[in-house]
């Protein structure tokens, strides 16, 4: 198989499921709009997150890499009327646009857009001494994809939910030895979940509309 069909059965998923609602097309397209780069999850994945969310019962979610704020969308709206998501972005440009797909998407109220670069934010978070999140979704610049994982350490607990996404990057994950940084980052960030023993994690590969790629997750132990 190749592109043409993944991108075929994406097709077929998204239209049987009822995926990529009106809330999340018009999100895309003032993404578009504004020249953002087409690199948010695609619809299933997105809703792959909400699941996992609503699996973990997640209060509290912490994003790094918001784009357009459509994997926020995907999984604020797994949150409980209560619950909160802080979503770090690097570029004042994307999380303006963000900022204005959640407020149309209803989720104000529940999301918090951070401007700056995560490894900047992350430990004036930390100072703030917040509820440990429940999940942390790692999308941001692959460079520091394990940096971001310890973080997620940091800022979790015993049953926080890691996800890493891209870390496949059509299978050059395997090419040991690699120079290029955002294989090495991914590389760190899967053999960080080998070698510490509060994680226990694994990867899956995916295709689709978006290309071959794969997820990292991971779950904080004691
Ligand atoms: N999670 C989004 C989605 O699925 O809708 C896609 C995020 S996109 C793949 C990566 C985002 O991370 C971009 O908006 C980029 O500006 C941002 N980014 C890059 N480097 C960053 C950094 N050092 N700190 C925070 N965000 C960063």
């Amino acid at each position: 198989t190749d592109q043409r069909t993944w991108q075929h059965v994406d097709s077929y998923i998204d239209r049987t499921l009822g995926l990529g609602d009106p809330v999340l097309d018009a999100a895309l397209k003032a993404s578009d709009a504004a020249g953002l780069p087409q690199i948010a999850v695609s619809a299933s994945q997105g809703e792959f997150l909400n699941l996992l969310a609503r699996l973990v019962g997640a209060r509290r979610i912490l994003e790094i890499g918001t784009l357009g704020g459509y994997s926020t969308i995907c999984l604020a709206r797994a949150l409980p009327a209560d619950g909160r998501l802080v979503t770090l972005e690097f570029d004042p440009r994307h999380a303006e646009v963000a900022t204005a797909n959640i407020a149309a998407a209803g989720l104000a109220d529940r999301v918090e857009v951070r401007v700056g670069p995560a490894l900047e934010s992350l430990p004036l978070l930390q100072r703030e001494q917040p509820e440990p999140f429940d999940l942390v979704f790692i999308d941001a610049d692959k460079v520091n994809s394990g940096n971001y994982l310890r973080w997620a350490l940091e800022l979790g607990r015993p049953g926080t939910l890691v996800v890493v996404d891209n870390v496949v990057r059509e299978g050059h994950l395997a090419d040991v030895g690699s120079a290029d940084p955002a294989i090495r980052g991914s590389q760190e960030a899967v053999e960080l979940i080998a070698a510490e023993p509060r994680l226990r994690g694994t990867v899956l590969q995916t295709v689709g509309g978006k290309g071959y790629d794969g997820f990292a997750l991971a779950l904080v132990g004691e």
